[in-house]
C-alpha cells in the first residue's frame, strides 16, 4: 500500500502511485435478507440488508492518460453510456476532488455483471474505480476513507470495498462485516433477458403496499444472521427472504417460472436478487450447483444460468 499523501508533504504528486497499469476485479453481491421499511419524506426506504458478495466479477483496469476516459467490453458494451454519468467516471471524479488530484486516467471496464440485475454491478464499478485510481495516482486512503467517499456515489458502494458478508443499514450503506466462521456457500445465478430499473422496483412495492394498506415494518435480520452461524444450507435456505420480490414479480411475471423450475431442479432455496430479475438458488455443494444450473438451461427460463460461490472479497487489485 503506497503511503497517504498530506497537501503540504510533496509538489510533485505526479511521481506517486503506479507508472505502469492498475488491474482491480470486483464481485456482484446478492442479498441473503433484504428487509425494506417504509417510504421516508427524504425519498429513501431504512433497509435492513445482509450482503453477500459473489464469485461473478466486473475488472477494471486504469493506466495513466491525459484526460479521465472509459473503454468497455462485456456485458452491456453498446448499451452503457461511457460518459460523466456512468458510476466508474463518478467514482474516479469523486477520489479526484476528495484527494485533490487531476482525474487522469485512462479506464478499462471487461463487465460480466448483467446490468441492472439486482446484482449491483454499477455499484461494484464503482468500487472498483475507486481502488483502481487510489493506487494508480497513489492517494494512498483507507478502505474506510473510501467508504466515505463511495456513500453518495451509491448506497451498495461501499460494501463493495469490504465484501464478504456484512450487515447494511440505512439506505444500505453502513456496512458491518457479519463475524461467522468461514463458510462457502454455493449459488446458481439466473440471468434473465433484460434488466429491471430499481427506482421502478421500489415503486411498485410502495403501490403494493398502499393498496394492501397493510403496515411495512423493517424486517429485522436476526433470523438470517443465526441461520449464517449454523453453517447448514438447507437452514439458510429457509431463512433466505427479500421484500423486493413480490414487487419485482409483479413487473415481471415469469420469475414464476424461473423459481418453479430452480425449485423442480433441486434447489435449496430461490430468492429474486435485490430488485431482481436475477434470481439465485442455494445449493448443497458445488456439484449440486452445477446440477442445477444445468437443468435450467435446458429448462431455457433465463438467458444463463452461472453457478458461483460466495462470500468472496470485495474490490482488490490483482
Ligand atoms: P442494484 O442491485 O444496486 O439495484 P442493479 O444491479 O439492478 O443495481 P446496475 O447494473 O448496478 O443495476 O446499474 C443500474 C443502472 O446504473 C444501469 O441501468 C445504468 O443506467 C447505471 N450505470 C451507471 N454506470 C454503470 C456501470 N458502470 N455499470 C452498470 N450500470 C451503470
Amino acid at each position: 500500500m503506497t503511503e497517504a499523501w498530506r497537501p503540504d508533504e510533496d509538489d510533485d504528486r505526479s511521481r506517486r502511485g503506479a507508472t505502469g497499469s492498475v488491474k482491480v476485479r470486483v464481485p456482484a453481491k446478492i442479498n441473503l435478507h433484504l428487509g425494506v421499511g417504509p417510504l421516508r419524506p427524504d425519498g429513501f426506504h431504512e433497509l435492513n440488508t445482509v450482503y453477500h458478495a459473489i464469485s461473478i466479477y466486473d475488472e477494471l483496469t486504469a493506466r495513466r492518460g491525459d484526460t479521465l476516459t472509459l473503454t468497455m467490453e462485456g456485458e452491456g458494451a453498446g448499451q452503457l453510456a461511457l460518459d460523466e454519468s456512468n458510476l466508474v467516471i463518478r467514482a474516479a471524479r469523486a477520489l479526484a476532488a476528495h484527494t485533490r488530484m487531476p482525474a487522469h486516467a485512462r479506464l478499462h471496464l471487461r463487465k460480466q455483471i448483467p446490468l441492472a440485475g439486482g446484482l449491483a454491478g454499477g455499484s461494484a464499478d464503482a468500487a472498483a474505480a475507486l481502488v483502481a485510481c487510489d493506487a494508480l495516482w497513489g492517494t494512498g486512503l483507507t478502505r474506510e476513507e473510501l467508504a466515505a467517499i463511495a456513500a453518495p456515489i451509491g448506497s451498495d458502494v461501499p460494501f463493495l470495498l469490504f465484501g464478504g458478508t456484512a450487515l447494511g443499514t440505512g439506505h444500505g450503506e453502513n456496512v458491518s462485516p457479519v463475524l461467522a466462521r468461514p463458510t462457502t456457500w454455493h449459488w446458481v445465478v439466473a440471468i434473465a433477458d433484460s434488466g429491471l430499473a430499481t427506482p421502478a422496483v421500489y415503486h411498485e412495492l410502495d403501490r403494493l403496499r398502499a393498496e394492501s394498506a397493510a403496515p411495512a415494518p423493517l424486517a429485522a435480520a436476526d433470523d438470517l444472521l443465526a441461520a449464517l452461524r449454523q453453517r447448514d444450507p438447507a437452514v439458510l435456505g429457509a431463512a433466505l427472504g427479500n421484500d423486493l420480490q413480490a414487487a419485482a414479480m409483479a413487473l415481471r411475471p415469469a420469475l414464476v417460472d424461473v423459481l418453479k423450475a430452480g425449485q423442480a431442479a433441486g434447489a435449496l432455496a430461490g430468492i429474486v436478487s435485490g430488485s431482481g430479475p436475477t434470481c439465485v438458488f442455494l445449493a448443497a455443494d458445488a456439484a449440486h450447483a452445477d446440477r442445477i444450473a444445468a437443468e435450467l438451461t435446458a429448462a431455457e427460463v433465463c438467458r444463463d444460468a452461472r453457478t458461483a460461490h460466495g462470500a468472496v472479497p470485495g474490490a482488490r487489485m490483482i
